[in-house]
């Protein structure tokens, strides 16, 4: 099968279109031919060899997608060849024309959420699920900043806290960015780029500070976030690309948390429980994933560089 494989770590050239093994169902395992797989930026940071986890090479990216088994090994039950599934992580890479999964790793796509969308699924939403509900204890009735609203995990995040009843502002850095945040019903798109922001996103609050801070660019913003928080208010950094200068005192005036999370510590329970919401949200309809971009799989070297460049708009995808 063709698959991106990694033979050395480095920039988006590393990833090379080859010929792979097909990989085997043992007990407990499928096998799904995958029709889109996910481009998250932690792809990138892992590629580059910079990243708290670096795996053996050679190896292939990719823990999200979506696609139809192909077959199953001993012992699974929920799922026969010939379902739609999306995936939350493989054991062998998403980023080819097959992936080896664990039964638990694999959930229903419905016939009204296309693959691409299912392969956003599982890093985006599952991140802003857990930020929002879990970290942050986000409540019908409060006050949500997505900050970085445009990209996977914001359009996920704007999505989630308007089901869950949040008044939600969100931001971009482009024209186009702010347009798909206010079509996915923020209730007000602001620009990260313009210096007033913050106040025009305190101004929305009424002066009183959001409840919820989902801060997809930490090292640019928390020290601007903290005096935006509402008493009780809660920052929870997604993204970070380097070190910031805050004042603790902003956070200790309001009673403040600056939480933060990684979605590589959610249990295999804490991840069924998401993914199993998350599921009937697709169904539902509540939950539209937003594609961007779809990348043939033999230019991932052009996904990598698409998803770290400014002006995003939902996911890239890529697709064998
Ligand atoms: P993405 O699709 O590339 O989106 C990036 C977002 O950040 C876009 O909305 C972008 O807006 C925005 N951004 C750029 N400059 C900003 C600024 N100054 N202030 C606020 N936002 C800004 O990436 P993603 O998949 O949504 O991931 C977002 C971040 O979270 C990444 O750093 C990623 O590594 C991290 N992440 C962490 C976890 C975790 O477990 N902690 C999980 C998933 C993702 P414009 O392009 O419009 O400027």
């Amino acid at each position: 099968m063709k698959a991106i494989r990694v033979h050395e770590f480095g920039g988006p050239e590393v990833l090379r279109h080859e010929d792979a093994p097909e990989p085997a169902a043992g007990s407990g395992q499928l096998i799904v031919s995958i029709r889109a797989a996910g481009v998250n930026p932690v792809e990138t940071y892992i590629r580059s060899g910079n990243y708290a986890r670096v795996p053996t090479l050679p190896y292939t990216p990719g823990t999200d997608g979506a696609g139809v088994v192909a077959s199953v090994g001993k012992g699974v039950t929920r799922f026969a060849p010939g379902d739609r599934v999306y995936l939350a992580g493989s054991l062998t890479g998403t980023y080819a024309a097959q992936a080896l999964c664990e039964e638990r790793s694999v959930f229903a796509l419905p016939a009204r959420a296309s693959f691409a969308q299912g392969a956003a699924m599982h890093i985006p939403y599952a991140t802003a699920f857990r930020a929002l509900f879990h970290r942050a204890h986000a409540r019908g009735g409060e006050t949500a900043l997505i900050h970085g609203a445009s990209g996977g995990v914001g359009v996920a995040a704007v999505q989630l806290a308007r089901a869950a009843g949040l008044q939600v502002a969100g931001t971009a850095g482009s024209d186009r960015g702010r347009q798909l945040v206010a079509a996915e019903r923020a209730h007000l798109a602001l620009d990260h780029n313009s210096p007033g922001h913050f106040n025009e996103a305190l101004a929305f609050t009424a002066g009183r500070g959001f409840d919820v801070i989902v801060e997809m660019l930490a090292n640019v913003n928390l020290g601007r976030d903290l005096p935006i928080l509402a008493p009780g208010g809660r920052v929870v950094v997604v993204g970070s690309r380097g070190n910031v200068e805050m004042t603790p005192r902003d956070a200790m005036m309001r009673d403040g948390s600056i939480l933060a999370m990684s979605l590589w510590n959610a249990s295999p329970e804490d991840l069924f429980s998401i993914h199993s919401a998350l599921a009937a949200g697709l169904e539902s309809g509540a939950l539209r994933p937003v594609i961007g971009q779809e990348i043939p799989l033999s230019e991932a070297p052009r996904a990598h560089a698409a998803v770290m460049a400014a002006g995003a708009y939902g996911k890239v995808v890529l697709v064998p």
